[in-house]
């Protein structure tokens, strides 16, 4: 299947990757993973947050020797030569501590990724090996004080030397390992209007570091500017071509922002566990809270939605890794990693607010502990804010889902534009089938799903054709769109699962499905209906409605015991419960 087909396609189990079908090889990792966070990481907190970068570098050496670092990268390089699901489950279980999930993601893919897929093989071979093994700490400067979202109007120069090398002028801004890193991927414009990206290290004259920021979470990882005052950077570390800098940086981005939604989903599954123990062991009005309706909603709801994120993670993985292969392998990773990029955004947005909403929930079960920093709560609370800013706004994602469908569907990459065609005349025709009616539950939520897909083809085929080119303008409705997508991906992937799940967890698995697809109905309901009214009025309007109201038939299902019997079983293992 190719990126984002499986929004005109229906969904297929069968070649399905779901963390109960994870190789032994990658069970292994994430082995590795957890237990050096908790027992290396975890631990070092304190010392993370009270900025002992020497700490930090220690951590990442660690990594480095556990083979962390660059489980995906080629051996020849010191990497475990592994793939994209196994980028996932060392992203998901290096969790407990954000900060250095930061310091991590942007060593082992924003600083790595971009040498890995554009170096030369002298650069490869210069910096590759010294990065995977943690010896030198990387980062990535793009953004600056003028120019976050709008990236390529970077203020930073670089001009030609007459011996060929590069003098780099400007300053980066909120650089991820600032503070401390020897190697730096700089963007900036070659005589001040190409853009294009550099190798340079901390020990280039004219390179410095500014002071650490002062911000609401993540103290344990560096922030810092990055200033450029003729910065003297040899001909050789040009990294990529002149003028094509954009194409390393979004290129980078694309699989950052899938990695990102790994880290989210790690973060969940640590406040799942704190929130079910606290609840197990918190009592007010003479019994534990975790008997209380209200906190089993939490508990339950927590598990639904972090659950939806976990399968659509590991179904991106899977469906990356079948197109890399079948492209041949490792040439063939970055036209993939572009091919994905809906999937990624969509990873990074719902990945980032799946885990704010998991945070904040366990900021509420833990009550004033909640809010006090002798529990981890509030830590991880603030720590989680800045997932939805960076590596793309959640705005600027959401904005490029229904953008980059529509570029593809225009390039005749994907068939979005004949589909939705075939979509309207049967809406105009009449009554639109809302997807066979199944008796079992999970067949129910599959017609539910292919109702979904309408909707999202329904309200985009109408925005392309009642705006044209102007679609750009039109915000609120890609974003309303978005959302829609969004939830489709989601429950799609949580609806396969469940499918997939036998022995004494598959009814826990159909439940937790289930109860997603249940509430994504009245999310892509009101999304829609948003968009219709914004689009048209009167007879059009009436009979564009009357149309969703059929296709989406959602019956609904009974939430609550579902979800206290998920919360109940959460508290019983004290942890999320598909681990
Ligand atoms: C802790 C931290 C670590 C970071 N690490 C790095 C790093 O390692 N390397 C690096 O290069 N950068 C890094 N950044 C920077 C980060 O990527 C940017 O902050 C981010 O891209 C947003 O840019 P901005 O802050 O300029 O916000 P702006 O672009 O000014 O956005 C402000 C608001 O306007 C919205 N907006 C902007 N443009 C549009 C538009 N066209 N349409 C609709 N809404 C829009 C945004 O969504 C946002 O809500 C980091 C930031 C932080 C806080």
């Amino acid at each position: 299947m190719t990126g984002a087909a499986w929004l005109l396609e229906p969904g297929d189990a069968a070649s399905l990757l779901t963390p109960e079908r994870l190789p032994d090889e990658h069970r292994l990792i994430a082995q590795t993973a957890r237990e050096f966070a908790e027992k290396e990481v975890v631990p070092g907190i304190e010392r993370l947050e009270r900025k002992d970068w020497d700490f930090a570098r220690q951590l990442l050496r660690r990594a480095g020797e556990l083979g962390l670092i660059g489980v995906d990268a080629p051996e020849e390089f010191g990497g475990v030569g592994l793939d994209r699901a196994a980028a996932l489950v060392v992203g998901s279980y290096m969790a407990g501590s954000a900060s250095f999930s930061s310091t991590f993601g942007a060593q082992s893919n924003l600083a790595i990724s971009p040498i890995l897929y554009f170096g030369t093989e002298e650069q490869k071979g210069r910096y590759l090996p010294k990065l995977i093994s943690g010896e030198l700490v990387g980062a990535y400067a793009l953004s600056e004080s003028g120019s976050g979202s709008d990236a390529l109007g970077a203020s930073a120069r670089a001009d030609r030397m007459p011996d060929g090398s590069f003098a780099l002028s400007g300053e980066k801004m909120w650089i991820t390992n600032g503070g401390f890193a020897d190697v730096f991927i700089v963007f900036a414009k070659v005589g001040g209007d190409q853009f294009s990206a550099f190798i340079v290290e901390r020990g280039f004259k004219g390179v410095t570091t500014g002071s650490e920021e002062h911000k609401m979470g993540l103290h344990g990882s560096s922030t810092t500017p990055l200033i450029l005052q003729d910065a003297a950077v040899p001909a050789s570390n040009l990294l990529g071509e002149i003028g094509k800098g954009h194409k390393v940086a979004f290129n980078v981005l694309n699989f950052g922002r899938f990695k990102l939604g790994a880290m989210c989903v790690g973060g969940a599954y640590c406040a799942i566990r704190d929130s079910a123990r606290y609840a197990a062991t918190r009592r007010q009005f003479g019994k534990p809270i975790a008997e209380f309706g209200a906190i089993k909603h939490k508990l339950g709801e927590m598990t639904v939605r972090s659950y939806a994120l976990e399968s659509l993670l590991y179904r991106t993985a899977g469906l990356m890794d079948a197109a890399i292969a079948a492209s041949g392998g490792s040439p063939g990773i970055l036209a993939v990693m572009e091919e994905f990029a809906v999937e990624a955004s969509i990873a990074k947005v719902a990945g980032s607010e799946i885990l704010q909403f998991v945070l904040d929930e366990n900021v509420q079960i833990h009550g004033g502990n909640g809010f006090v920093s002798d529990y981890p709560a509030e830590r991880h609370y603030r720590d989680a804010r800045v997932n939805r800013i960076f590596e793309g706004t959640n705005e600027i994602n959401r904005l490029l889902i229904p953008g980059m469908l529509v570029r593809r569907a225009l390039k005749g990459e994907l068939p979005l534009i004949p589909a939705a065609r075939r979509l309207q005349d049967e809406i105009l025709a009449g009554p639109v089938a809302a997807g066979s009616r199944q008796d079992d539950l999970l067949g129910e939520q599959k017609a539910a799903i292919e109702a979904f897909k309408k909707t999202a083809l329904m309200t985009l085929g109408l925005a392309m054709q009642r705006y044209g080119e102007a679609l750009a303008d039109e915000q609120e409705v890609l974003i309303a769109v978005a959302d829609i997508v969004i939830a489709v991906a989601c429950a799609e992937s949580a609806v396969l699962r469940a499918s997939t799940a036998t022995g004494a967890m598959a009814q826990y698995h159909v439940d937790t499905a289930s109860i997603f697809v249940n509430d994504a109905a009245s999310r892509v309901e009101t999304g829609a209906r948003q968009v219709l009214a914004a689009m048209a009025e009167g007879d059009t309007l009436r009979t564009h409605l009357a149309a969703l109201r059929r296709l989406l038939k959602v019956a609904p299902i009974d939430t609550v015991s579902r979800r206290r019997r998920i919360a109940d079983e959460t508290v019983r293992r004290g942890s999320y419960i598909f681990q």
